[in-house]
């Protein structure tokens, strides 16, 4: 099945999102070659952030989202849209640690304490962007405490990357996001909790069946649900020479005498997908006297 997400609406009151991001993530994976706990935190945000894009206003606006901790994962970025596109990467791509006493990755371990930053990018207008300090480093907490805190909207989260030792892949990943609206019910808070509770693994849902309207069948048990939108989501980078050939701009004379000088070709390399860019020591000579 084709990774997709979808939104709904429960009792009027309760606005839902969720999306599979089994094949994405594994993408994600192999484009970056990571280790699992690098994996699982990048999969965690890439799922989160695809459902905030779809939270954006207009197809240009751009969510970024910024992990920084003091473990030794140091940094995750992520950016989505709200057309189902997303891409990030994790700073550092081997990171190994002992599993957590439960067997799960030790993600938290890795990212440490530190801040989560969610930008939000109108293009316009003067982007918005808020910091908290991270609560438990496992993401969706985190996520759930930047929503309650910086936009005083109680959600609630569940996100999940199921890496399968055996083939050395993803076997499932994806997640969801509910967010009760300010006249929620008491009666239907209860119910959302009850059923939140009884979800243990996002992913073991996803393996059932690969339907994010499966994951949402749990969350949102009970309740009149109306499905309103469905899309499909994709991990892919939008950097090109132009964006590089920026970049190598924005250095220095002095930098770029020194390059020069070295005699070695320029390399950019993307953060979000490796891809590498390179430029001849002529084209730094053209830079340099301002000729391109
Ligand atoms: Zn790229």
């Amino acid at each position: 099945m084709k990774d997709h997400l979808i939104t709904a609406l429960a009792n009027n009151e309760i606005r839902a999102f969720a999306v599979n991001t089994t094949n994405l993530v594994e993408e994600a994976r192999k484009t970056h070659n990571y280790y699992p706990i690098p994996t699982a935190a990048l999969g965690r945000v890439l799922t989160a952030g695809l459902m905030m894009g779809d939270m954006l206003k207009n197809d240009d606006d751009l969510l970024t989202i910024i992990i920084e901790g003091d473990g030794p994962l140091k940094q995750i970025v992520v950016s989505a849209d709200k057309n189902g596109i997303v891409k990030g990467y994790a700073a550092v791509p081997d990171v190994d640690l002992p599993p957590k006493e439960n067997g799960h990755l030790n993600v938290s371990g890795a990212i440490g304490l530190g801040t989560l930053t969610v930008i939000k990018d109108y293009k316009l207008k003067t982007p918005y962007s808020s910091t908290i300090d991270l609560v438990t480093s496992e993401i969706a907490e985190d996520l759930t405490y930047y929503f309650f805190q910086s936009e005083q909207t109680p959600s609630a989260i569940g996100l999940g990357v199921l890496f399968d030792k055996e083939s050395a892949s993803i076997k499932a990943a994806g997640g969801f996001i509910v967010q009760l609206m300010p006249f929620t019910s008491e009666e239907n808070i209860a119910r959302l909790e009850k059923n939140l509770a009884s979800i243990t693994s996002v992913t073991d849902i996803l393996k059932e069946n690969p339907d994010p309207v499966h994951l949402l069948e749990k969350v949102l048990d009970g309740f009149d649900v109306v499905y309103n939108e469905k899309k499909d989501v994709f991990f892919r980078c939008d950097c090109s020479h132009e964006n590089a050939l920026n970049a190598l701009k924005t250095l220095s004379t002095k930098d770029l005498e020194e390059m020069i000088k070295e005699g070695k070709d320029a390399e950019i390399t993307c953060d979000f997908c490796g891809k590498v860019y390179k430029y001849p020591v002529s084209k730094l000579e053209k830079l340099l006297k301002k000729e391109d």
